[in-house]
Order: C-alpha cells, then sequence, then structure tokens
C-alpha cells in the first residue's frame, strides 16, 4: 500500500505560539522539530497499518521544516518551494490513502490553534462552490480528483470537528485543545505521538471504508482578501471576476484548474504593498 503524507505546522504536537510556526523566529526550532517527530510516529502507524511504500511533503511556509537527519529512514521526503500543488505536491492515482498531519482550521472560523487560509494576514476566507473551506478541504479535493482519499488526520480540536463536515469518516489524533489563535492546552508527546500512531495505522487497516472527496467541475474559488488592495491586484489574472470590492473569484473546469487559478489569485493579491492601511 502507498501511502502520502502532508505535513503543516500550526496543528503539530506542542505547538502554539506564532513563534513557533514561523521561521527565522525564536521557537521555530521547537516548532520544526515537533513537526518531524509527529511525522516520525504518523510513518510508524502508516507501516504498521500495511503501507509499504510513504512519501512525506513538507507542507508549511517554505516546506523545508521537517529535518530530514531525524526523519524515519523509511519515508522519502518532498521538500521545497514552487511545487504546482504546494501541499499535495507528488501526489497521484498510485496513492491508496493520505494523511494530513498538523493541519490548522480555516481562518477566522474559530479559535482554532493558528487558524489561517494559506495567507494568515491576507486572507479573510476562502469559499470552493460558495463553501467556506480551509487548506484541509481545498488539499483533500486535490487528494480526491486523483482518487486518493484522506484517511487520517491530527492537529488540535477544532480542525477535527471542523474537517468531519467534509470527511465523516476521517480518523482524528486530537494532539492539543485550542483555547485561542495562538494558545493551547497540549496533551503530551508521550500521548499525542502514541495517538497519531494508533490512529494512522487504524485508518490504513479500514482504507476500504473511506471514499475520496471528489468535487465534481466546474469549481469555483472565491477569496475574500483582507483588503481592496490585495483584490485589486488579484483581479489582474486573467479569467477572474472581481465580485465585490474584497472579493475575486477564479473558476476551472476542474479542482486542478482552480486551484492553479486560485493560487494565482493568492500570490498576486499577496504582492499588494499593504503595510498602513490593511
Ligand atoms: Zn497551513
Amino acid at each position: 500500500m502507498k501511502l502520502y503524507i502532508a505535513v503543516d505546522g500550526e496543528g503539530a504536537s506542542g505547538v502554539a505560539t506564532a513563534n513557533e510556526m514561523v521561521p527565522n523566529r525564536p521557537g521555530y526550532e521547537f516548532g520544526r522539530r515537533m513537526m518531524t517527530l509527529d511525522v516520525n510516529a504518523a510513518v510508524a502507524g502508516g507501516f504498521d497499518g500495511g503501507a509499504d511504500e510513504v512519501v512525506v511533503n513538507d507542507s508549511h511556509w517554505q516546506m523545508n521544516n521537517v529535518e530530514m537527519e531525524l526523519l524515519d529512514p523509511r519515508a522519502d521526503l518532498i521538500r521545497g518551494v514552487g511545487k504546482h500543488l504546494g501541499m499535495v505536491e507528488g501526489i497521484d492515482e498510485g496513492f491508496d490513502a493520505a494523511f494530513f498531519i498538523g493541519l490548522h482550521a480555516r481562518a477566522g472560523g474559530s479559535d482554532g490553534v493558528g487558524n489561517e487560509t494559506i495567507y494568515g494576514r491576507e486572507v479573510i476566507g476562502i469559499r470552493m462552490n460558495g463553501n467556506l473551506v480551509g487548506e484541509t478541504e481545498i488539499n483533500a479535493a486535490v487528494a480526491g480528483y486523483f482518487g486518493v482519499p484522506v484517511v487520517m488526520i491530527s492537529g488540535d480540536n477544532i480542525l477535527c470537528e471542523e474537517v468531519r463536515q467534509t470527511l465523516p469518516e476521517v480518523e482524528t489524533a486530537v494532539v492539543k485543545y485550542a483555547i485561542n489563535r495562538f494558545s493551547a492546552r497540549c496533551i503530551s508527546l508521550e500521548k499525542a505521538h502514541g495517538l497519531i500512531r494508533e490512529k494512522a495505522a487504524k485508518s490504513l487497516r479500514e482504507v476500504s471504508r473511506h471514499k475520496s472527496f471528489f468535487v465534481e467541475g466546474p469549481v469555483e474559488f472565491e477569496v475574500e482578501f483582507m483588503s481592496t488592495a490585495e483584490a485589486s491586484l488579484a483581479s489582474l489574472m486573467p479569467g477572474s471576476v472581481r465580485r465585490s470590492p474584497r472579493c475575486v473569484a477564479y473558476t476551472g473546469k476542474d479542482v486542478i484548474e482552480a486551484r492553479k487559478g486560485l493560487f494565482s489569485v493568492l500570490i498576486i493579491g499577496a504582492s499588494a504593498s499593504n503595510d498602513i492601511y490593511g
């Protein structure tokens, strides 16, 4: 069985403050270690559950966080930036299942730890075909395009509740309980890693009961930016529509094309200089 693992940072065990999530800040080395240890628990659980090939994709910030020298040697690691499928780069029909480790709740829907959707400052919210979504749903839809079910997820309690609306069968490992965006009650690493490993193995043993999240095309993404500066620039993207002063939409024939449009809109929008009046 071939297993794909995407790993983000905000939802990693023990991580709570912004300094632990952002490269080059004090606390970042702790954050990346936490990501690495969570991944190792997921890889171990994957092999326990029947995987014989595991590919991990570093999905946080510059996507070079996981510590290669500490990673379980049975797993390959995709690292680095500029990947067209970003958090799910490298996924294809050849995989049997996916885990999302260290994810976080979508922007502004709750007090979830590190809640944000792709761009923490510039984006208020993203809708997919009219429904508010987070990174989990967007990436699950890309995995679903290739027929790959997301069978297990780890993060805080709010993420794990939120994701059930879209993936009701997903196994969840709650590694911390959110107090607000940058504080949490964290369970011990020993318990958290045990839980990730256990849920990972269980999800693969029962992989046949999981369905992939397939979103029928055409697919529309609508971005509500923090300000009109981002929306104005983002609407330079050919094919995009400026729905309202802060809102830009892009529709693709399927989720892959729509996601490419979404990221182009986001990258162009986020390039706006917005320091004073954001
Ligand atoms: Zn994220």
